[in-house]
């Protein structure tokens, strides 16, 4: 993980100390030494976390995390404050300045590395979706995206497997109001629970009398349905090496105990955050590829699609030596009703002719629009003399009622030709197979229209 870390600090020497640590895990690092100096190279590099001392002469941290947050420009950078170690007060108002995180002077080498390396995955989370909902405003989903942008005050749903009663106690007092948490003394019953509902963290205590908790962090690593749940890990004053190794396998952070509530809130909020972008992006891919293949007018299948899909369709009936049969259609005289109800009308005649459309092709069936009016249903598991019945009950369909369009339910005769053809046993390809079909069709409208044609051969 490569990224730019911020440094600053009013002492030179201490700004090295961290500079050097950081340039060893191949971070780039840029230095200030005092809070204007930090805002400018905010405003003008592309700073991926700022590590922040709170205790400078003129501009303090606070405030320079204060502006930092309150511009647009900055504000998505993370800001890890690093107070002295016994200045909870510092905690309270770091989070009230809107930093992300906090580290203690002096600052430990593991924790150091932890903070940031969470802080850089959710950062470049975040640009991810910020450059999304920027190169997607003008195709009209940033809307879509943004929705849910936002969707950070609602409260998250926490698992806590801890065994200790006392240690439950006081962190659900910590997190109540800012978590809803559920708690399980067993850790195999606390598997079971993260594997069942869909929480947004779970937090494994290390102190179990007779069980490895660094087996429950690999076992909710594996199982597909908690892949991706962030874990933070409760430990003890000198278990460093068990917390390296749950690094390793795959845990996002770690708390000391006792453990402080500021730290325990600002940790949690930031694995949240971090699952929720990545909940998003998921879902925003998704989402990408199904308007990639979808036709906006009608929501059927587009072109694209059919031209990827049929191929696989055409393989597997080969193989199997199952009948495939496709359709296709083509509205009549389309351009005389466009010029009589105009463009909106055409387009309204077109959404009803794929409702219709739809309504009489199987599930198993493929529709699409081809382009224009036209449109391609692609039958698996159909034979030519079948295929030809479905396409002559579309064609009566469309012109045994007529098409209510507009406000006044304007009614307009509406007809459609088509084409039909089949697989033939022996050597045949898809282009071939297309081609008779687009044949077909010119047969039915040079025929007078309103008429189903199948190519046999
Ligand atoms: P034919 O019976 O021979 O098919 O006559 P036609 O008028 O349907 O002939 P043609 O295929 O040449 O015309 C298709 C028309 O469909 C031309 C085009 O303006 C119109 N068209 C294509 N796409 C759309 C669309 O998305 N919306 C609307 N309203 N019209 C479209
Ligand atoms: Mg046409
Ligand atoms: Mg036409």
């Amino acid at each position: 993980m490569t990224a730019r870390i911020l440094v600053v600090d009013d002492i030179p020497a201490n700004v090295r100390l961290l500079e050097v640590r950081l340039l060893a895990e191949y971070f780039e690092v840029l230095t200030a030494t005092n809070g204007p100096d930090a805002i400018e190279t905010c405003e003008n590099g592309k700073v991926d976390v700022v590590l922040l001392d709170v205790m400078m002469p003129d501009m303090d941290g606070f405030e320079v995390c204060r502006r930092l947050k309150s511009d647009p420009a900055t504000s998505h950078i993370p800001v890890v404050m690093i107070t002295a170690l016994d200045q909870v007060s510092d905690r309270v108002r770091g989070l009230e300045a809107g930093a992300d995180d906090f580290l203690t002077k002096p600052v430990n080498d593991l924790q150091l590395m932890t903070r940031v390396k969470s802080l850089v995955r959710l950062k470049s989370l975040t640009d991810e979706l910020r450059l999304r909902a920027s190169t997607t405003r003008n195709i009209g989903i940033e809307e879509l995206l943004s929705r849910n942008f936002a969707s950070e005050d609602t409260t998250p749903k926490v698992l806590l497997i801890d065994e200790r009663k006392s240690s439950v106690e006081r962190i659900q007092k910590m997190l109540r109001d800012r978590a809803d948490l559920d708690v399980t003394h067993d850790p195999h019953a606390g598997f079971f629970q993260a594997a069942e509902t869909s929480y947004e963290c779970v937090m494994i205590s290390t102190a179990f009398a007779d069980f490895d908790p660094l087996r429950l962090c690999s076992q909710l690593r594996s199982l597909d349905r908690t892949r991706f749940v962030p874990i933070i890990l409760l430990a003890e004053e000198g278990e460093e090496e068990r917390i390296i190794r749950g690094l390793e396998l795959g845990i996002n952070d770690y708390l000391m105990r006792p453990i402080d509530q500021q730290e325990l809130t600002a940790r949690l909020r930031t694995q949240v955050r971090r699952k929720r972008y990545n909940d998003q992006l998921r879902a925003s891919v998704t989402q990408t590829i199904e308007m990639a293949v979808t036709d906006g007018l009608t929501g059927l299948h587009n072109r694209r699609y059919l031209d990827s899909h049929l191929q696989t369709l055409f393989d597997r009936a080969v193989a199997r030596r199952r009948p495939l049969s496709v359709m296709i259609t083509d509205l009549d005289r389309f351009k005389a009703i466009n010029d009589a109800h105009g463009h909106d009308g055409g387009d309204e005649v077109l959404r009803e002719f794929a409702r219709r459309l739809r309504k009489n092709v199987r599930g198993i069936d493929l529709a699409c629009r081809f382009g224009g009016e036209e449109f391609v249903v692609v039958m698996p598991d159909t034979e030519g003399a079948v295929a030809e019945k479905v396409a002559e009950r579309i064609r009566a369909e469309i012109a045994q009622a007529a098409f209510a369009i507009g406000q006044d339910g304007k009614a307009i005769e509406v007809t459609v030709s088509v084409g039909v053809s089949s697989v033939l046993k022996g050597v045949d390809t898809v282009a071939a197979l297309m081609k008779r079909a687009d044949l077909a069709l010119y047969e039915a409208k040079s025929g007078g229209r309103n008429r189903v044609v199948a190519k046999a051969a």
